[in-house]
C-alpha cells in the first residue's frame, strides 16, 4: 500500500507540482491469525498511518488491503462495514477514545448493540459481563457505573479492548497500546493482548517504537523507516541478527538498563523529511555503509535466511556489496 497526504498551506508555486507527504510507500505486510506482528520504528516513520490504512480510516493512494485474500470492498455498503468491524484499532491514549460523559456500562452496551444487535436485555447483559471477564475485570456495578475519568489508564485500556472484542474482530491493530501507561502495568496489558490473540485466533499488529518489547511480545517483526518497511522476519532473527543498518542503529540506540549510564539514549540523528524523501535508499544520508548505488536506486528486498529479509543493497550478491559486508563485519 501507498499513502501520500497533500501538504496544506506552505509555499507552492503557481502551476507547480502539488506537494505531498510520502507517508507510506509501497509497503507490503502479512498478518497471521493467532499471531502477533510488531511494527517498529521511530515516531514519524509511518507506523500509525499504516495501521490506520488497514483500519480504512482514510483511503489508499495506491495498492490494496486484503482480508483472507479478498480485497477490501469500496467504502459504504454492507461488505465494507463488515470489514471495518472485523478490524479493530486500539489506540495509545484510551482517554481520547471514550465519550467522557458516558459510563463504562453504557459504552459497552452501545458497542454490543452495534455489533451484536440481536442480543437484547438479559442476553445483552450476559455478553457485556463476558467481555469484562475476558479482560479480567469483575463486572461489578461500582465499576461499570463509573465514567472514563474515574478509571486508571490501565483499566480504561482494558475496557477499550473489551469494547473492541464486542465486534468479534479478526484483526487487532494496537497502536502503541501501552506507551501512555505506567511502566508497572504495561506487561499486564501486553500479556492480556497476547492471550486474546491466541485464544480468539486474532491477527494482531503491534505498533511500537520499542524494539525490545517487540522481541518479547511478537512472533514476527517488521521495521519501518521513513514510510517504508526495511526489514521483516521472525522477531528473534530481526532483533538478534539485525541485517538492515537502520535496524542495527535502532537496537544500538535502545535504552539498555544493564549498560552504565542507565537509560541514556545514543543520538542517532533525525529521520528525513517525507515531503522530499531522499532518492534511492531513504536511509542513505544516515547509513554508515552507503554505496554509490544507494543514492540513486531504491533497494530491493533480499532474503537473508528463511522468512528474514532486508531492503538493502548490502545483501545483493555482487562484489561491491560483498566487500562492504565484510567491512561491516570487521
Ligand atoms: Fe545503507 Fe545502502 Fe543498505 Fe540503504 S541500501 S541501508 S544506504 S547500505
Ligand atoms: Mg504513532
Amino acid at each position: 500500500v501507498t499513502k501520500h497526504f497533500p501538504v496544506r498551506g506552505g509555499l507552492r508555486r503557481r502551476g507547480g507540482p502539488r506537494r505531498v507527504v510520502h507517508a507510506v510507500e509501497n509497503v507490503s505486510l502479512r498478518l497471521y491469525a493467532g499471531r502477533i506482528t510488531a511494527l517498529v520504528g521511530e515516531s514519524g516513520s509511518g507506523k500509525s498511518t499504516l495501521a490506520r490504512l488497514l483500519a480504512q480510516l482514510y483511503p489508499l493512494t495506491g495498492g490494496e488491503v486484503r482480508l483472507h485474500g479478498v480485497a477490501v470492498p469500496t467504502p459504504r455498503g454492507r461488505a465494507f462495514r463488515e470489514y471495518v468491524s472485523k478490524v479493530q484499532l486500539i489506540l495509545q491514549d484510551p482517554f481520547g477514545s471514550f465519550n467522557p460523559v458516558a459510563t463504562i456500562a453504557s459504552t459497552l452496551k452501545r458497542a454490543v448493540a452495534i455489533h451484536q444487535p440481536a442480543k437484547r436485555g438479559a442476553e445483552q447483559q450476559a455478553v457485556i459481563d463476558g467481555l469484562l471477564a475476558q479482560i479480567n475485570l469483575v463486572p461489578q456495578r461500582q465499576f461499570t457505573e463509573k465514567y472514563p475519568h474515574e478509571l486508571s489508564g490501565g483499566q480504561l485500556q482494558r475496557v477499550s479492548i473489551a469494547r473492541a472484542l464486542a465486534a468479534s474482530p479478526e484483526v487487532f491493530l494496537a497502536d502503541e497500546p501501552v506507551s501512555s501507561l505506567d511502566v508497572s502495568i504495561r506487561l499486564g496489558i501486553l500479556n492480556l493482548l497476547r492471550r486474546l490473540t491466541e485464544e480468539r485466533n486474532v491477527a494482531m499488529l503491534y505498533v511500537t517504537h520499542d524494539i525490545a518489547s517487540a522481541r518479547y511480545f511478537a512472533a514476527d517483526t517488521a521495521v519501518m523507516y521513513a514510510g517504508e518497511i526495511v526489514e521483516t522476519g521472525p522477531s528473534e532473527a530481526v532483533t538478534q541478527q539485525a541485517a538492515h543498518p537502520y535496524t542495527q542503529l535502532l537496537i544500538a540506540s535502545a535504552p539498555d538498563p544493564s549498560r552504565a549510564g542507565g537509560d541514556r539514549v545514543r543520538d542517532i540523528g533525525q529521520p528525513p523529511s517525507l515531503i522530499d524523501p531522499p532518492a534511492g535508499c531513504r536511509f542513505h544520508p544516515r547509513c554508515p555503509y552507503a554505496m554509490e548505488r544507494c543514492k540513486t536506486d531504491v533497494p530491493e528486498s533480499f532474503e537473508i535466511s528463511a522468512g528474514h529479509a532486508a531492503k538493502c543493497w548490502l545483501y545483493a550478491d555482487d562484489p561491491e556489496a560483498r566487500a562492504k559486508r565484510a567491512d561491516n563485519a570487521r
